[in-house]
């Protein structure tokens, strides 16, 4: 809670106590009490101010008073005083004609969540809306979670629609308490949505979280949900559209379910099942969506001309499969003091680009100020003059932020993004943060050098998100300490009952490199049909990736579909 803790040194205190009014004596003392969360303490000082009748009760000595108490109903010793003294404290404030605030509502919320008095506490932020006092998801969870513990699920239910209303997101706390009310009450339809509200909002589950779902699905009543007449492909067809990882049809099948922990590898193939996990992509609309707004952005900051000139100049020449970063890959690992700029180590990169995907060239973006500098001083003069020749290189005009340059051109292309910027600065701030960094996660290509060689760590193969699959399965990444993808622990629920005749059903409709590539292919060439595939790299399209185990870095293994109608790349310099 906000309860106020200024600080304040014993010495100077005692100084101008008494030039202060006792209104101040009260906070001073209330603060300091708040600070070491001494119920007793409080209650005296209390009673003495009310007895005294000196003290006019402002919001501040309130909304101590009752941070007190509510974080003092956990100690058994001092949950009755604490009650009591809270509903006192609180009838006391309506009768002073004090107005309460989001802290204050939070406060009491909690106190009559303590007394197992959820419609008490739902009420007040019913009311608090009302007064017009925004309230936040810490206002809501007393009721939420009070009403959760007493297994009273419609009212939950009817807490989680008053968020949504209010336009409050739920996170995996009140998501959880949601997803277990649900479990213990049997309520499958509402276990199946609270699944997927976690997947679309959590990315790793905590170990809580995991613990609670393998309850479910080894429960009794588990074994009963869903429905035997389901059609696998239009199920293949419907997680396909969603982006891969859902279909969001309902549970599958029927019987017993089989709950294992294991790992996926670095292909993204679970341990236990041998499914083929999805990268879990954005999909067409939502990416025309975020380059319109990428866009709008830089027309408002950049010079409009420019940018224009830009947006016509990439939709003439939209068939690359790569952006680099031009500045981010020459100052790498330089002396910035002397200005250093490493063409050769650019030059690495557009090589290592343009072998992987069997003969594209890159878009190297690069202010021109940059260009002008190297083209007078540097003895690459020749290598960047052939870079613009063939269109290997945009250089954005003077006064521009090439930052705006390469990510809409990377986003607006569909293309991986060669850069070692985390993005963090503010003009991605704009971009919104859960959004772009599931963009990020499936576009950015990071590197390093090795001995003078470049060495690209691709992105992911697969997302470290909830999955289910076509087949009815569900894979749920656990949180820890741990950033390596590999190691991580997945928890893997299967029905054997549809896995044997789903394999069967699908295997006669699979693309050959699984469900997940289509999200590769389809993202670098628009309309790309996965069934129209045969085998490897002369038809396959796109730039996709995977990991090589064996030196633990990712390399690009599938390539683009030529397209019969690419226009030849031509030098672009402003
Ligand atoms: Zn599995």
């Amino acid at each position: 809670m906000d309860a106020p803790h200024p600080s304040s040194h014993p010495k100077s205190q005692k100084k101008s106590r008494k030039n202060q009014n006792p209104e101040v004596n009260f906070q001073v003392a209330l603060n300091s009490l708040s600070r070491t969360r001494d119920l007793p303490g409080a209650i005296a000082l209390y009673e003495e101010a009310v007895g005294s009748q000196g003290v006019r009760f402002n919001q501040h000595h309130i909304n101590a008073l009752l941070y007190i108490c509510s974080n003092s109903v956990a100690d058994p010793s001092l949950k009755e005083s604490a009650l009591d003294y809270g509903f006192r404290v609180y009838e006391h404030m309506e009768s002073c004609k004090v107005a309460p605030n989001e802290a204050t509502v939070t406060a009491v919320a909690r106190l009559a969540a303590a007394r197992g008095d959820g419609d008490y506490a739902f009420r007040l932020v019913r009311e608090m809306g009302e007064r017009g006092i925004a309230p936040r998801l810490r206002t809501y969870d007393p009721a939420l979670y009070c009403f959760c513990r007493m297994l009273e699920a419609d009212k939950a239910y009817e807490v989680e629609e008053h968020m949504r209303r209010v336009g409050l997101s739920l996170e995996e706390p009140e998501l959880s308490a949601l997803l277990r009310v649900s479990a213990e009450t049997g309520r499958e339809e509402r276990v199946y949505e609270y699944m997927h509200k976690l997947r679309d909002c959590v990315g790793h589950v905590s170990e809580e979280t995991a613990k609670l779902i393998e309850s479910w699905f080894c429960e009794e009543k588990a074994v009963d949900v869903g429905d035997e007449n389901y059609d696998l492909s239009h199920l293949k067809d419907v997680v396909l559209r969603n982006g891969g990882g859902f279909h969001g049809l309902g549970w599958i099948g029927k019987g017993k379910w089989e709950v294992r922990r294991g790992n996926v590898n670095a292909n993204g193939v679970c341990s236990c099942c041998g499914e083929q996990l999805a990268c879990v992509d954005i999909n067409d609309m939502e990416t025309e969506n975020f380059a319109s707004s990428i866009a709008a952005l830089a027309l408002e900051r950049e010079t409009k001309e420019n940018f224009s000139e830009f947006q016509d100049w990439l939709e003439k020449h939209a068939d690359y499969e790569a952006i680099v970063d031009g500045a981010n890959v020459g100052l790498y690992q330089q002396n910035f003091a002397d200005g250093g700029f490493s063409v050769p180590q650019l030059d690495a990169v557009v090589k290592e680009l343009y072998g992987r995907s069997k003969g594209k060239w890159p878009l190297v973006v690069l202010h021109n100020k940059r260009l002008k500098g190297l083209m007078q001083s540097s003895p690459h003069k020749q290598l960047l003059q052939e870079w613009v020749d063939k269109g290997v290189l945009y250089t954005t005009p003077s006064g521009s932020n090439d930052d705006w340059y390469w990510l809409y051109a990377a986003v607006r292309l569909r293309c991986l993004l060669l850069t070692n910027d985390e993005m963090r600065d503010h003009i991605f701030e704009l971009l919104g943060s859960k959004f772009f960094s599931k963009w990020k996660e499936r576009h950015q290509v990071r590197y390093t050098f090795v001995k003078g060689g470049p060495v690209l760590i691709m992105p992911l193969s697969f997302s470290p998100v909830i999955q289910e699959s076509e087949k009815g399965s569900w894979h749920v990444p656990v949180k820890d300490d741990s950033n390596e993808e590999i190691v991580r622990t997945w928890v893997c629920i299967t029905r054997p009952s549809i896995c044997k005749s789903s394999n069967r059903v699908l295997a006669s409709k699979k693309s050959p490199e699984g469900s997940n590539n289509f999200h590769n292919d389809h993202k670098l060439l628009n309309s790309c049909k996965p069934e129209t595939t045969t085998k490897d790299s002369d038809t396959l399209g796109s730039i996709g990736c995977s990991q090589d185990c064996g030196n633990n870095t990712n390399t690009m293994t599938r390539k683009r579909k030529e397209r019969s109608s690419s226009p030849s790349p031509v030098a672009s310099s402003s």
